[in-house]
């Protein structure tokens, strides 16, 4: 049979009618443990080994990201950190100095300690990339677009370098969802998400996931998640399971939501910067054209903004003066939100760094939800009007 379509797999895949029933919507295997037939012989043995509603998540995000298995974590944060225990001490990762806060904070004061050495450079450079190659590196960590700047990184290059230097790839694709980037198709090992943001897109579960092509990582992915044991439970994965049958049609909503709105922040003259890469005038925008493209191969550029207002008063006021949009940590819901990286998401990256980067005090993070785009483009107007 034919490979189904995206919006189609996002709703049947790994939710075949449970048998007894025929319950549509799949039960929820709310249990720890398994009755064993006789000594060894059974399916599920014990929930942090595995657990059905669990397999049947993996299954359907699997799919999504054209892999061939995925692993579930109890946060992004967790499936990142298994990814770092594929390492040992002694080895070198490579990454982007603009990855998520918790990334950063997670290789910087956890990974450092355990031996494991990383080179910060700017990943949409590859002289940069190839510079900081070492006889001992292991893994590329990347982010594109990155949070909060909205920076890319090219796929496709970073995953032939690391294939041509025997290094493992992995890259954070929770900015744009498997709906608008799938980069197991361009040559990366792994895709992580924190499924937290897009995937679930409800604000109301935490988890995380690892997904490849590559089956003996995903056995070693397997062992790691019943080793270490960050396992999400059963319900949170059914409340994931329930949410992602909308991912495409949300997805196509913020991204059609952002887009309005970031055309009128450009030409609001209160707005120093706008940082996202469906503009014209974004300097990536050709390279988002490119690999930014959902299941019907057209471009497409996120939910995500970030506005640059020069001052933190400036970026205060405004963000009191929205309605709509709440100040709140976290992306990707159906609700509008807004974010003050600097003391907020992005706080535990120091202060030069975050200089270097360009992520001021000004600047606002917006993830644009579904709402009406009428209404959370009068939200934004007048919010700026009084700053
Ligand atoms: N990766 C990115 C890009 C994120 O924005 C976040 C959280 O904000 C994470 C990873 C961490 O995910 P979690 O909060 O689910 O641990």
């Amino acid at each position: 049979m034919n490979k189904k379509k995206f919006n189609t797999r996002v709703i049947h895949e790994g939710q075949i009618p449970e048998k007894e029933f025929g319950s549509v919507s799949k039960p929820i295997y709310q249990t720890s443990t398994f009755k064993q037939e006789e000594f060894g012989k059974y399916i599920y043995d014990y929930s942090r080994a595995g657990n059905p509603t669990r397999t049947d998540l993996e299954t359907n995000i699997a799919s999504l990201e054209d892999g061939d298995g995925a692993v579930m974590f109890g946060s992004g944060l967790a499936a990142i950190s298994a990814i770092f225990t594929l390492l040992k001490t002694g080895d070198h990762i490579i990454s982007n100095y603009n990855v998520y806060g918790g990334t950063f904070r997670l290789i910087d004061k956890i990974l450092l300690k355990m031996g494991v050495n990383v080179s910060w450079v700017d990943t949409s450079s590859i002289d940069e990339i190839k510079s900081a190659l070492s006889s001992n590196t292991k893994m590329i960590l990347i982010e594109t677009p990155t949070n909060p700047m909205m920076q890319l990184t090219d796929i496709a290059e970073v995953a032939s370098f690391a294939k041509n230097n025997n290094i493992l790839s992995v890259i954070d694709n929770t900015f744009m969802s498997p709906y608008c980037q799938r980069p197991l198709n361009l040559g990366i090992d792994l895709v992580v998400h924190s499924t937290t943001k897009y995937i679930n897109g409800h604000s109301d579960v935490i988890g995380g996931v690892v997904v490849s092509k590559d089956k003996a990582l995903l056995e070693e992915l397997h062992f790691i998640q019943m080793s270490v044991g960050a396992v999400p439970g059963p319900f949170d994965c059914w409340l994931t399971q329930r949410a992602i049958k909308t991912l495409a049609l949300r997805m196509k909503a913020h991204n059609h939501n952002a887009m309005i709105i970031a055309k009128e922040l450009e030409s609001n003259a209160k707005v120093d910067k706008v940082y996202y890469p469906g503009l014209k005038s974004h300097p990536q925008h050709e390279l988002a054209r490119k690999q930014q493209i959902d299941p019907d191969g057209n471009s497409v550029f996120g939910g995500m903004i970030s506005i640059d207002l020069l001052d933190a008063d400036k970026a205060a006021k405004f963000v009191k003066n929205l309605q709509l949009f709440i100040l709140a940590e976290s992306l990707g819901g159906v609700e509008s939100l807004v974010c003050h990286p600097a003391s907020m998401t992005h706080a535990s990256i120091p202060e030069d760094i975050r200089k270097k980067i360009g992520l001021s005090d000004g600047l606002v993070r917006l993830s644009v939800g579904i709402e009406h785009p009428d209404d959370l483009l009068e939200d934004i107007k007048s919010a700026l009007k009084n700053i």
